[in-house]
């Protein structure tokens, strides 16, 4: 019988470090090896909306809530849907109190768990090249700096493309069709106001026939922006030629020819380089058997498209039940067990969402289906709508 004393953990993203700072809080040591250099090594990414029931309560178990409440936005919480002409089809304006759903720039959450560990906990710089099963049942994982660990209790936390989940099984993300060209505008009350007021404190996305432009507030006086597109990869690559700033932009801006002049005006004012993201799944529902001494967690898990905004939320959750259960069992596989339980079939759940919100998305001309979940979800939670007569 395995016991959980000191767990290894490849990946030290959102999910990577909550379990360590989970463990850690319950006398369990870890390791966190992390292929960036450092916190800087790369830049943060845009904004989060942490659930009440998932992402906030994992920072519960963590410790760390009201240190979160001292980072995230209640503001973030608005949400826009428009059409093509830049009309307003839901709005949820901010309502003040505690947020449903307070948002929070991935960078300052990531800071946040990093500071709250012990020195030493995370090893950076360190690529996790390959991991192996060796014949007494342990992983042997080789190291980018030249040595092998032996993990009894190891923790693939290692994002979309995991370097752990192959001792599970031989699912690969698959990509979704639809590609991300990423930019930002800075500084944007004094310099975007237009832009700043037609986005609003949160979220906004204008949807029609096949592409999105999808604009988020950060702090800082940043907006991210996400020009979505639907195109073969090969295709969505080219389009987004990182090199070719201004032909992208000009590409982009014939692409969304109908839009409104003011959301065109997000292409034209829009800060590059103009980054390509192609967005990929691992097949919804995606499992594994029960193999001793190793899981995953997260993207590793359950990588979906972004179109639930649940992958962090998830990653999260799954951080505050493995550390939960890992905790409360003395046998490791009763632990492992106990969290596959219940992880699998909420991802199974969310990847659908996520999946068919992808299609709703984009294969509709009006942003009507997303309108109608919008309403009926904040109907649920709040008590109104977000209709233009709410
Ligand atoms: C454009 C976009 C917008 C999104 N918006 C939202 C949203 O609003 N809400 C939401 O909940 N989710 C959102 N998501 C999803 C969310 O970003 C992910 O689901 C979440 O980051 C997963 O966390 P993770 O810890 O599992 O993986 P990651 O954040 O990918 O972390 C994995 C870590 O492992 C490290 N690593 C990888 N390979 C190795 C290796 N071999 N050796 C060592 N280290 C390694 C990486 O450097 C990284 O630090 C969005 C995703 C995208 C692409």
């Amino acid at each position: 019988m395995a016991t959980a004393g000191r767990v290894t953990i490849v990946g030290g993203g959102l999910g990577g470090l909550a379990l360590a700072r989970i463990l850690h809080r319950h006398g369990i040591t870890t390791t966190v090896y992390e292929r960036d250099g450092s916190l800087s090594a790369r830049a943060a990414g845009g904004t989060l909306g942490l659930n009440a029931e998932s992402g906030q309560r994992a920072l519960v178990e963590a410790g760390l809530f009201e240190q979160f409440r001292s980072i995230a936005r209640d503001t973030g919480e608005t949400t826009r849907l428009l059409d093509r002409f830049g009309v307003v089809h839901f709005d949820l304006a901010y309502e003040g109190g505690i947020g449903v759903r307070p948002e929070v720039d991935r960078g300052d959450l990531r800071r946040m768990l990093v500071d709250s560990l012990p020195e030493g906990v995370i090893r950076w710089n360190v690529t996790v090249l390959s991991a192996q099963k060796s014949s007494d049942g342990r992983t042997v994982l080789t190291l980018s700096n030249g040595t092998t660990v032996v993990a009894d209790v190891l923790v693939g936390a290692d994002g979309a493309r995991s370097r752990v989940r192959p001792l599970l099984s031989d699912a690969v993300p698959v990509y979704s069709g639809v590609t991300f060209i990423e930019a930002f505008l800075s500084d944007v009350d004094a310099t975007h106001p237009e832009a700043a007021h037609l986005v609003g404190p949160g979220s906004m996305y204008a949807l029609s026939n096949g592409r999105g432009i999808i604009a988020q507030r950060n702090g800082g006086g940043v907006i991210r922006l996400y020009f979505a597109v639907k195109g073969d990869r090969e295709w969505a690559h080219a389009f987004g030629d990182r090199t070719d700033t201004a032909g992208t932009r000009k590409r982009l801006l014939d692409l969304f020819h109908d839009f409104a002049p003011g959301l065109r005006a997000l292409i034209t004012e829009s800060e590059g380089p103009l980054v390509p993201r192609p967005i990929n799944a691992l097949p919804v529902g995606h499992r594994w058997e029960r193999t001793p001494g190793v899981t995953l967690l997260g993207d590793a898990a359950h990588l979906m498209s972004p179109f639930a905004g649940q992958g962090a939320n998830l990653a999260l959750l799954d951080a505050a039940d493995l550390g939960a259960a890992l905790a409360e069992h003395s046998d490791v596989d009763v632990a492992l067990a106990a969290y596959e339980t219940v992880m699998f079939p909420r991802a199974h759940m969310a990847g659908r969402a996520s999946a068919d919100n992808l299609v709703a998305s984009f294969d509709t001309d009006a942003p009507k289906q997303l309108v109608d979940q919008a309403r009926t979800f904040m109907q649920r939670r709040t008590g109104h709508s977000g209709g233009p007569s709410d």
